[in-house]
């Protein structure tokens, strides 16, 4: 043996204890469900997590058993995080804004043995307790409540459960492969599928992420992440934050624009993550109320392509750098982050503006490619664009219980998404695979066209579909919602796109709607939209 370095397992123990040994009064500031704010930090936050381990110890589960959570983002929540994967079980984020059938079969599929769920959530738990036929433990977080008693028989009540446990309870050691969390997708076609996280994968996507051109957490940051706890683990941040020992705000259920300027303002917030969606009610509000967002130096956008004007409005209103991120529950999420080259700042400053508009590029640890239809590698030449593939530490290799189907294509994750490369390894999103339109032959892309109309002052909203066409097969249909108090004519919305596009890829029709339908991750139901103007240019 010629000597070697000592082999210590990457688990998730190990960041809750190095936040408890080298960041322990850091604040962290949560919004409970009745909209008070607790303050606490990362000590009392490992101290709980050490008693709720061993109190989940005693019960008695098996090891691997799953947790599930139907929660907001808090101090609990943050707590059970660190608790269940510490102690060797596995933390089920369940998404409370999925249909109570969608809800039922997660639960029963995930074989869940205990379920945390926030006051919110007592009506929905009470309706769903006997289809739940795996849970035995159904525990409210919050101290005890009569009134949950009489509507959920049996409910035990987080702050006592804690009590039973230890506070000197040592986390164990296991086998850094060992799964720590399940996360299921969204689910826009057929049943949700499960992605099942191990301490590695999540302790190196927590590496990943800290590096400084992807998010880069410090202990200097106050973060607040909007994107829900229960969408693929707040991407990574209660753990990637505990790594760097940043301050957190967690804002609860309250997330409209009005609450969440109020918590920035309030508590410093200097980095925040979220979908567009969230952003465009912030902005809405930042702009009525007449704050600056002074704290605010950078926000994180993914989840959904971040129209480039919104970017801009962050930047020259407020002056706020925002790192557009792409990634899916499968990678974690994270793959690619839009954070600039050396070789960029002898740009001109609108081209190095016009460049923080993709997605960006991957960071160490992820790989990325584009095939055709037969799957040969098509060029990264920012032009072509074809069915992206990735490869890395934490992307997923087969969906919770269904390691016999055959996933990967020669060992790459097949994303769904449609992108074009460049040579530095610059991504642009230019559709879902399913999304993207084909008219006489030529492609158009839904994402370019709804960042256009997104763009325009009186709208709110957009989404762009195929629907059938009669010579073109299919041709772009515009879905928008007005913003408030605006009365937007077809034509003035038409005209926005002259000079911006190519003439024949300008929509066909532009059709107003109250709302878009959304899925429970925010996302729009474009599938919902084909159908619903499936005639529009045919009928
Ligand atoms: P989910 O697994 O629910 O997080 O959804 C992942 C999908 O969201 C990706 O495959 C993309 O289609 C989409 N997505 C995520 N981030 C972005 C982004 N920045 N731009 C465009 N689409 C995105």
């Amino acid at each position: 043996m010629l000597g070697q370095m000592m082999t210590q397992p990457l688990l998730i123990s190990s960041l809750i204890n190095h936040a408890d040994k080298y960041h322990g009064q850091t604040e962290i500031y949560s919004v409970e469900t009745d909209g008070s704010v607790t303050e606490t930090n990362w000590a009392e936050v490992a101290v709980n997590a050490r008693r709720l381990a061993s109190a989940l110890t005693k019960l008695g589960l098996e090891p691997q058993a799953r947790i599930g959570t139907m929660a907001w983002n808090n101090r609990r929540h943050l707590e059970i995080y660190f608790a269940t994967s510490g102690a060797g079980f596995v933390c089920h984020t369940v998404n409370p804004r999925l249909f109570p059938e969608q809800l039922t079969y997660i639960i029963n599929h995930a074989q869940d043995r205990v379920l945390f769920f926030d006051a919110t959530f007592i009506p929905l738990v009470a309706a769903l307790q006997e289809h739940l036929t795996e849970v035995q433990y159904f525990v409210l977080m919050e101290p005890r409540n009569e009134d949950a008693v009489a509507q959920i028989p049996g409910v035990q009540f987080y702050d006592e459960l804690i009590e039973t446990g230890d506070a000197g309870f040592e986390w164990p050691s296991f086998n850094e492969n060992t799964a720590s969390s399940l996360c299921y997708t969204s689910g826009t076609t057929g049943n949700p599928k499960g992605v099942l996280y191990s301490h590695r994968s999540t302790v190196l996507h927590s590496f990943g992420s800290n590096t400084r051109d992807v998010i880069g957490f410090s202990a200097m940051d106050v973060v607040m992440p909007v994107v829900p706890m229960f969408h693929v683990n707040a991407w990574g941040s209660p753990y990637a934050c505990a790594m760097s020992g940043s301050r957190l705000v967690l804002p609860g259920p309250d997330l409209h624009g009005e609450a969440l300027v109020k918590l920035i303002d309030t508590y410093g917030v200097t980095l925040a993550l979220g979908v567009p969606t969230i952003w465009q009610g912030l902005l809405a509000y930042a702009a009525q109320s007449g704050t600056t967002l002074a704290s605010l130096e950078r926000t994180v956008i993914g989840g959904a392509a971040c129209p480039p004007s919104m970017i801009e409005t962050f930047r020259e209103t407020y002056g706020v750098d925002t790192v557009h991120a792409w990634g899916m529950s499968e990678m974690s999420p994270l793959g690619t982050a839009n954070q600039p080259l050396a070789k960029h700042l002898n740009l001109p400053v609108d081209k190095q503006h016009k460049l923080r508009e993709s997605q960006g590029r991957p960071c160490y640890g992820v790989e990325l490619k584009i095939v055709d239809d037969d799957g040969n590698d098509l060029p990264h030449d920012g032009e072509t664009q074809g069915d992206l593939l990735v490869r890395g530490f934490w992307v997923l290799d087969s969906y919770f219980q269904m390691q016999d189907q055959e996933l990967l294509q020669d060992g790459w994750f097949a994303t769904g998404d449609v992108a074009t490369l460049d040579p530095d390894g610059y991504m642009t999103i230019r559709d879902r695979s399913k999304d993207i339109i084909k008219s006489g032959g030529e492609w158009i892309s839904s994402v370019e066209l709804e960042n256009i109309a997104v763009a325009h002052p009186k709208l709110a909203t957009a989404a762009v579909v195929g629907v059938p066409h009669p010579k073109w097969d299919e041709r772009p249909l515009l879905v928008a919602v007005k913003a408030e108090g605006e009365e937007p004519t077809v034509e003035e919305i038409l005209a926005f796109y002259d000079g911006k596009i190519a003439n024949w890829q300008v929509p066909d029709k532009v059709v107003f709607v109250d709302a878009l339908p959304l899925n429970a991750t925010g996302k729009v139901l474009k599938r919902n939209l084909r159908a619903d103007f499936e005639n529009a240019l045919t009928g």
